[in-house]
């Protein structure tokens, strides 16, 4: 039997419907994206899946959930069979871009003020494996990381870590060249973000050194690069980026990434560069649930050896959920409380703590998100509170707006009073008109993604 694609898209897409009830969302997301039904012969299904580690995982893993899966749809389904169709890679020609750099976003940079082990390696000892708390929520992306360090550049590779922000990339990926150094102390080892990479790109280019650019990056045993959803503006490295980490790819050297977002949800990234990235290992680390944000609080109380009230830790654990860094902030604020008043807060005094802490943040967020929607239509700040209706002002208002709504679930009578008195009414209806538009329109569409990306790449 011939199935069109069509059919095989809406086969796989309920059965993967069917899947994600079954499998966590961490081995979900690191397992199951990038498939798709190849073809049927009789009563075997065909899969294409990425690459050997995906193939090897369905095959021993999740083979039977995946043919009971199918066959509640498709009851002739016997079997499934895996085969690894990577994205076509060398041969499509890259088209030279004519446009200028964009401007290096200010993102989340590590700045290392604390010991260095080494400075050119650019690792902060702080961070390793041993503190480092795993759960199920990031099991995968920490067996991965492990994994490769037992055995450099065979075992997964490229490693492409993925995960919203403060969830402990930027500490997995510095423990796994932390440990490379103790075991292999002649290793070259680099970890640098994805930005500082590309300020050295044209720094060389400035100074027409690229060769010696590209010399140094292919002598590295490991490389790692963090945040690399900041290349998705950095149009001009992308390629020479490809370049160097073919170079390193092909001489078996280790690569390992980490991005807020899976490579196909980076937008304006090369499709050889995104088909690499996709091609190794892709591991998620998706937010702690409740029980894995109360262990991570009471292991880093611990090795502050502070004795705080489970109460207290409960009640952290159930308000901060999607964040790491915020839950280490939030206990690190009950640390310097206890230092002040020379006793363990209550519970009562923490949650007028906490809850400033929000409130603060909320409102530096919303201002933020103005800021960054006038900046983006270009308008100034002060216009897009202006009493006008002068289309180039009005529109960008209504994105703010709806964005508002959106994101923030702000109530309609507090963005009209944050735009300067406006009756509700008038929210409610550029809401519903800018909804509208997101429905159809794919210029807006565009805009409203690339704004978010603007606004939550940088968060802390
Ligand atoms: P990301 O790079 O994903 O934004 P980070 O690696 O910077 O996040 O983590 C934020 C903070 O939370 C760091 O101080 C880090 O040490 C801590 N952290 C994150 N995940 C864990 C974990 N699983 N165990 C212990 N600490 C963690
Ligand atoms: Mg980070």
């Amino acid at each position: 039997m011939n199935m069109d694609t069509i059919e095989k898209n809406q086969l796989w897409e309920k059965a993967l419907a069917e899947i994600e009830l079954s499998v966590s969302r961490p081995n979900f997301l690191t397992w199951f994206q990038n498939t798709n039904i190849a073809d049927q012969n009789n009563d075997v299904v065909i899969l294409n899946v990425p690459n050997t580690f995906v193939k090897e995982w369905l095959s021993n893993k999740y083979h039977k959930i995946i043919i009971k899966a199918l066959r509640a749809l498709s009851p002739a389904v016997r079997n499934v069979e895996y085969v690894i169709a990577p994205q076509a890679l060398n041969n499509q020609k890259v088209a030279p871009r004519s446009k200028p750099l964009p401007k290096i976003i200010d993102g989340e940079q590590l700045e290392f003020d604390e010991v260095y082990i080494d400075k050119t390696a650019n690792l902060n000892p702080r961070y390793t494996f041993e503190n480092f708390i795993v759960g199920s929520f990031n099991e995968l992306a920490y067996a991965a990381s492990q994994a490769i360090t037992k055995n450099l550049g065979f075992s997964y590779n490229p490693l492409f870590i993925y995960g919203g922000t403060g969830l402990g990339k930027t500490h997995l990926l510095q423990a796994i060249g932390n440990k490379i150094k103790q075991d292999i102390p002649n290793v070259k080892v680099q970890y640098l973000t994805s930005e500082k990479f590309a300020n050295e790109y044209v720094t060389a280019m400035q100074n027409n050194t690229i060769p010696s650019f590209k010399e140094k990056y292919r002598q590295h045993d490991l490389l790692i690069i963090d945040d690399v959803q900041f290349f998705s503006a950095k149009f001009k490295f992308q390629e020479e980026f490809f370049h160097v980490f073919n170079a390193l790819y092909e001489a078996n050297k280790q690569i390992v990434f980490s991005s807020d977002r899976p490579p196909k949800a980076i937008a304006e990234l090369e499709e050889r560069l995104r088909s690499r990235f996709e091609g190794g290992m892709l591991a998620a680390i998706t937010p702690p649930e409740y029980e894995a944000r109360k262990a991570i609080l009471q292991a880093k109380a611990a090795q502050k050896e502070l004795i705080i009230p489970e109460e207290i830790l409960e009640f952290i654990a159930n308000n901060i959920q999607n964040n790491i860094r915020e839950l280490e902030g939030a206990l690190q604020s009950v640390f310097a409380q206890s230092k002040l008043l020379g006793k363990i807060p209550s519970l009562q005094e923490v949650k007028e703590m906490l809850q400033k802490n929000i409130k603060s943040r909320r409102k530096t967020t919303i201002t933020r998100l103005i800021k960054t929607v006038a900046e983006f239509y270009n308008i100034s700040e002060k216009d897009i509170f202006e009493q006008t209706r002068k289309k180039q002002i009005v529109f960008p208002r209504q994105i703010a707006m709806y964005l508002l709504r959106e994101d923030f679930n702000s109530s309609y009578p507090y963005i009209g009073e944050k735009f300067g008195g406006k009756d509700h009414t008038t929210v409610i209806h550029a809401y519903e008109k800018i909804a509208n538009h997101v429905k159809n329109d794919e210029k807006i569409q565009e805009d409203i993604k690339q704004i978010r990306e603007l606004l939550y790449a940088k968060e802390v």
